[in-house]
């Protein structure tokens, strides 16, 4: 009989590791809880290793990567695409990353875009819808075998979870994949997990003429624009309400109206979510300590590493080697006294 499995979340992190664990002929379990918030829903969906300076998790990165295009090749109607990212930083930026692009070659890659003295080109990251990418995922989900509740959990004990109404659920592993909903079901156990929900926005704006091809990131904004002429971009915002994000609208379309002169924007969508951003930056990825068979995955940046984050789940259950021994939970925390 399969070795059976319970993910808890079913944002692109849990998903992702469902979706490995179930191809390896793992008998898979998603419960998430439908009033949790769910960050996957409202981010920017740039697949990025450019951006990051630390060696170690420039390269995580850049392996997650090279994962998400061996999805595509495999999976075709995965709806990521890799038409890389332009720098619009100006000096002292990119410099040890990527290639200088000229003025002509930024215009045809960005055409309208204003363009400061130095810009580079990183070939190969990506982006993806944020609702398209979850569509897909889930659909991989239906078609893998993976059964999926919707509940909340609020109790996790080696080989058992406890549902919010009571129920008791066996398996062999446990993996809590839950983004800020982490650190409060650790919290039951007796854990401090640090990860602090960052409040985060994407606005949408009206179709706008073509203006970018690839990702563009300029010393104020991060944005990509769909096929419809609709540009995606993203901010953070001191705190999570409305009136921050009126505000932050505000400021955002008066950076976009420098940033691509002549233009007319608008915002026609605002979507408002709070990143789990463990606090040393750095993906929190192992088993818990002193929890046995009960393993956690919380990350910031989980759009590009969900694919590495996924692989690694599945060895940490098999108990086989893996590429992220430098992210696990222990330099975090402890097991619990008594
Ligand atoms: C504005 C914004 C822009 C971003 N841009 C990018 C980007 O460009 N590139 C990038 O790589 N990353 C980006 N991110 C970060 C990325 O979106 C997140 O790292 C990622 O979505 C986290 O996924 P997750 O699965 O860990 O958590 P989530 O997507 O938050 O999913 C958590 C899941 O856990 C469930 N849950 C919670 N508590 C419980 C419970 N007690 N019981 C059962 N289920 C529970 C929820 O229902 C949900 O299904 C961005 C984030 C934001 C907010």
């Amino acid at each position: 009989m399969a070795q059976s499995v319970t993910i808890i979340g079913a944002g692109i992190i849990g998903a992702m590791a469902a979706w490995e664990c179930a191809r390896a002929g793992w008998d898979v379990t998603v419960i998430a809880d439908p009033g949790a918030q769910r960050a996957s829903d409202g981010s920017l969906v740039w697949l990025n290793a450019s951006t990051v300076t630390d060696p170690v998790y420039a390269d995580l990165r850049g392996q997650s990567l090279t994962l998400w295009h061996r999805i595509k090749t495999q999976v075709p109607d995965c709806p990521v695409e890799f038409p890389g990212t332009l720098l619009a930083t100006g000096d002292g930026f990119g410099a040890d990353q990527a290639p200088v692009v000229t003025p002509p070659q930024a215009a045809d890659l960005a055409p309208g875009l204003a363009q400061p003295d130095t810009m580079y080109f990183v070939k190969d990251e990506g982006r993806a819808d944020p609702q398209a990418m979850m569509d897909w995922v889930q659909g991989q989900l239906a078609q893998s075998g993976v059964a999926q509740v919707n509940a909340a959990v609020v109790k996790i004990a080696p080989g058992c979870v406890t549902l919010a109404d009571g129920t008791e659920r066996r398996c062999h592993k446990i993996v809590v994949a839950a983004g800020n909903g982490s650190g409060p079901l650790l919290a039951q156990a007796g854990y401090e997990l640090p990860v602090i929900a960052k409040p985060g926005v994407v606005f949408w704006t009206n179709p706008v003429p073509p203006l970018a091809q690839p990702v563009v990131m300029t010393p104020e904004l991060d944005l990509w624009q769909r096929a419809d002429g609709r540009v995606l971009v993203a901010s953070s915002l001191a705190k999570s309400t409305q009136d921050d994000a009126r505000l932050e609208a505000a400021r955002v379309l008066q950076v976009l109206g420098e940033t691509f002169p002549g233009q007319s924007f608008q915002i026609e969508r605002t979507v408002q979510r709070d990143r789990p951003v463990p606090a040393d930056g750095f993906p929190l990825v192992g088993p818990v300590p002193g929890l046995e068979g009960v393993f956690c995955a919380v990350t910031h940046s989980g759009m590009t590493l969900a694919p590495i984050i996924a692989q690694t789940v599945l060895a940490l259950l098999e108990n086989r080697p893996h590429t992220m021994a430098e992210f696990a939970l222990d330099r975090a925390i402890q097991t619990p006294k008594e």
